[in-house]
């Protein structure tokens, strides 16, 4: 899969992509990350890419010439598989669900927003969709983007090693969690500063274990994220 991400910032993208799962996944020719520079896409002696909002106000929007240019230059024949997604604090709201949908896209294109936001024109006749990390207002699109990215790229097939399946991680639709948040884990030493892990887990049951991992993620779930109960009273009633 392609990702592509349009940013005024390009080098914010050196950091959050050179580790880890996203970088092995790169290596191994999984994924194509690719970040384009806006201000290659104007014409202007100073790289313009925005400018004052019309009706006056504080801030800049960035403007849509730019951002066009981008896109069709980088997808000079868009297929509907080419998917252009705005970074908006005003998006729907990013989720697994959301993460599951874009993994089974050939190609992304996110687009990072800074200053008042963007063009309007860009949400009306450019993106397939916007999309929120949460409700909340981020100095600009670039944490979004690696956000949306990650969660993507982690569902692609090999990108977790056998394993590791995203299939058994919080959240989960599809997997056997049904969307419960995953499991508690411990690991080495059986005994810290007196906390001991749950024996179950140490006398290598798997029928046992099973059937405590469940419990447990469904007690975890009842605790923290209520919400994702089915028939809890949010959703039921
Ligand atoms: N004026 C906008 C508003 O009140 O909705 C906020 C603009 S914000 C300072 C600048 C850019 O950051 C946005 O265009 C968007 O790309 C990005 N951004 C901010 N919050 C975000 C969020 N929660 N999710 C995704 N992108 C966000």
């Amino acid at each position: 899969m392609i990702f592509h991400v349009l940013t005024i910032f390009p080098e914010f993208f050196a950091g959050p992509f050179a580790h880890g799962v996203v970088k092995r996944a790169q290596d191994a020719g999984l994924l194509d990350i690719r970040i384009h520079d806006l201000r290659d896409y104007t014409f202007d002696r100073h790289r313009t890419v925005d400018d004052r909002p019309f009706g006056g106000g504080e801030g800049m929007v960035l403007k849509p010439e730019p951002i066009f240019l981008a896109v069709e230059s980088i997808w000079p024949a868009r297929t509907p598989s080419q998917k252009v997604i705005l970074l908006s604090a005003q998006g729907p709201l990013f989720d697994q669900a959301a993460a599951n949908r874009l993994s089974q896209e050939s190609e992304l294109l996110l687009i990072c927003g800074r200053y008042e936001g963007v063009d309007e024109r860009v949400a009306e006749h450019l993106a397939d969709e916007e999309l929120s990390i949460g409700s909340y207002v981020l100095s600009g699109g670039e944490l979004a983007a690696a956000v949306v990215l990650d969660a993507t790229a982690r569902l692609l097939p090999g990108v977790l090693g056998n394993d590791t399946s995203a299939a058994f991680e919080s959240f989960q639709e599809t997997g056997h969690g049904e969307g419960l948040l995953d499991c508690p884990h411990w690991t080495r030493p059986a005994d810290f500063r007196g906390w001991k892990a749950p024996e179950v887990l140490l006398n290598g049951n798997h029928e046992q274990i099973r059937r405590f991992r469940k419990e447990s993620a469904i007690a975890k779930t009842t605790r923290l994220r209520r919400d994702l109960i089915k028939d809890g009273p949010e959703r039921g009633e």
